[in-house]
């Protein structure tokens, strides 16, 4: 993070200085109801970023007061990729595990007059509760009696009541200008099974109540959400004052992240999964963390990239090039470059000696020295790229035609003699001759070629899959639509988001494993699919092409 761009750290640096604080604690609190998603990333890096710097501490706390929703596969998940970050959680916790706690906060309410059963319907709730320019009306049961809110609110912990029939509300003011204020329901009846408390609870929490609790049991100093809550704010101080909390939590907002091109909320992400547009939460197209992994992602990409976004209080989209630049930045010096071929084409050079392989020598990494040479095979059969051959090219095309003369990257010139086609006229094979005057590192000097293109040597190839990636989302056309045609982002998803391709790869990378990543000369940076490579195949996912329009 920017020096000085960050108004969470001068708020943080300023009560130390004055000794409002003396110590600096935050939380990352998710819903474990799905997996993170890069949005959450901006939260973590904040999270553990400002803790650190002032020598604090960052607890990980699961806020699990929605059962219906919860799950521990989403809490295994969300685990992983935080550590996976490169983020050490000081405590790991769950909202469940203050559920008896805020039962008795809730008593506590209740004998203060500040708390009431309500038995209004949910839709009678929101009739009553009035809107931005007329206040609301009091409940007809908002004068009950603190010893029946009592017996009711314990009848609602023992089951005696089904879901919805009644709830706990805040005695506030339905008057309040901050709708939020107007008697909040802070409990309701969910006769459901938590992932964590079994069937000990009934009634759960609102999450409005439960957070402020939770950060204030948790001795946090410094509450980090994103503005969306900030009208929650006045609420969130009423149910540390009210509750009598020691500890107060101080809520500050910032804007939340979102990208281009890109859904971003965990419930449009798993109707994703759901309904089988993705091979699940980790599919390379997800903004997941776990999808950005598995594309090739880099956890020190991921947060240098949202560093760069800076904190502010404002959420403009950023475009997705952003992100991708800071992976190339990060792989630039990392990736061994090698060569593939996505869709190759057969090259038989016939001046080159038959049954003859030599070993020619390439750099791992030119702008990397230290990664020191590879030893790559050359012979008199080779496959080079579909699109590097061209029958007919326009002017400027510099590749192979015939007649033309091009370099093969760290071998020899070849020249395109001769085209062979099957019979329906398809170009099967090029003849090719090469000059062996022109090896790669001779210092050969007689004559200039344009282009230089990429290769394999046939008979050591390795056969691999290619998966190229487009947004899954056409995020324009979805911008452009018109409400009233009644679309969902589904109607947005872009069909040809995943392009597969069968080609090859050198035989220097027979050793590679799942999320090894490579820089494939003129193709981009690649991942080895930690999902769908096998013992005999071998499968990678294209994180980002080399080019970039993008200047920060
Ligand atoms: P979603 O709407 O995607 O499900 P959420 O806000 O409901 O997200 P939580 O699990 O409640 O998800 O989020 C945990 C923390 O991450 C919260 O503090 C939330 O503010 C923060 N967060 C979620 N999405 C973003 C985002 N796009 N940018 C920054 N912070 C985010
Ligand atoms: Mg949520």
């Amino acid at each position: 993070m920017e020096e000085n761009s960050n108004f969470i750290r001068s708020i943080i640096k300023e009560d130390l200085e004055s000794g409002k604080r003396d110590t600096v604690i935050t939380r990352f609190p998710p819903e474990p109801n799905g997996y993170l998603h890069i949005g959450h990333a901006k939260s973590i890096v904040i999270n553990f970023g400002i803790a650190d710097e002032f020598n604090g501490q960052t607890n990980l706390r699961f806020d699990d007061t929605n059962p219906l929703k919860e799950d521990r596969e989403y809490v295994d998940s969300i685990k992983n990729d935080v550590a996976w970050l490169g983020y050490e959680w000081e405590n790991l916790r769950f909202a469940s595990d203050y559920f008896e706690e805020m039962y008795d906060r809730a008593v506590l309410l209740i004998k203060k007059g500040k708390a009431y059963v309500d038995d209004l319907s949910p839709d009678e709730i929101r009739e009553y509760r009035g809107t931005l320019t007329e206040p609301g009306k009091d409940s007809p049961y908002r004068s009950r009696t603190v010893e029946e809110n009592l017996d009711l609110f314990d009848r609602m912990r023992k089951g005696e009541f089904e879901n919805g029939k009644k709830v706990l509300r805040a005695k506030i003011d339905m008057a309040s200008g901050n709708i939020n204020m107007r008697d909040p329901v802070i409990y309701r009846v969910s006769h459901a099974t938590h992932h964590n408390t079994g069937d000990t609870w009934c009634i759960y929490p609102m999450y409005a109540f439960a957070h402020p609790l939770e950060d204030a049991i948790e001795g946090v100093t410094h509450s980090l959400c994103t503005t969306e809550f900030e009208e929650q704010r006045p609420l969130y101080n009423w149910v540390v004052e009210e509750c009598e909390m020691e500890s107060k939590p101080q809520q500050i907002e910032f804007g939340r992240l979102n990208i281009e091109n890109t859904v971003m909320s965990k419930r449009k992400l798993k109707q994703l999964v759901d309904e089988g547009y993705v091979d699940g939460w980790d599919d390379p197209r997800m903004p997941t963390i776990s999808g950005l992994r598995r594309k090739g992602y880099t956890p020190e990409s991921i947060r240098e990239f949202v560093q760069a976004t800076g904190v502010s209080k404002g959420s403009g989209a950023v475009d997705e090039a952003m992100l991708e630049h800071f992976v190339r930045e990060d792989l630039k010096l990392k990736a061994p470059r090698t060569m593939g071929i996505l869709n190759p084409l057969k090259v038989v050079i016939t001046n080159y000696p038959e049954g003859q392989v030599e070993m020619l020598d390439a750099e791992i990494n030119p702008e990397n020295p230290e990664m020191g040479t590879r030893q790559i095979p050359f012979s008199r059969e080779i496959y080079v790229e579909q699109d590097d051959f061209m029958e007919n090219p326009p002017k400027k095309y510099f590749r192979l035609f015939p007649g033309n003369e091009v370099r093969l990257k760290h071998a020899y010139f070849i020249k395109c003699e001769d085209v062979i086609k099957d019979e329906n006229g398809n170009v099967i094979e090029l003849h090719c001759t090469y000059d062996v005057e022109t090896k790669s590192g001779s210092g050969f000097t007689g004559r200039k070629v344009k282009g230089t293109l990429h290769w394999v040597e046939a008979s050591q190839a390795i056969p691999a899959e290619f998966r190229l990636y487009e947004p899954l989302i056409r995020d324009e056309d979805l911008k452009a639509a018109d409400e009233s045609e009644d679309k969902t982002f589904i109607d947005f998803v872009n069909e040809d988001s995943l392009t597969i391709q069968e080609g090859f790869i050198e035989p220097t990378m027979k050793d590679a494993k799942p999320q090894d990543k490579f820089q494939f000369f003129r193709h981009g940076y690649f991942n080895v699919d930690p999902k769908h490579t096998t013992e005999d195949k071998i499968v990678f996912n294209r994180i980002v092409s080399l080019k970039s329009s993008f200047k920060l």
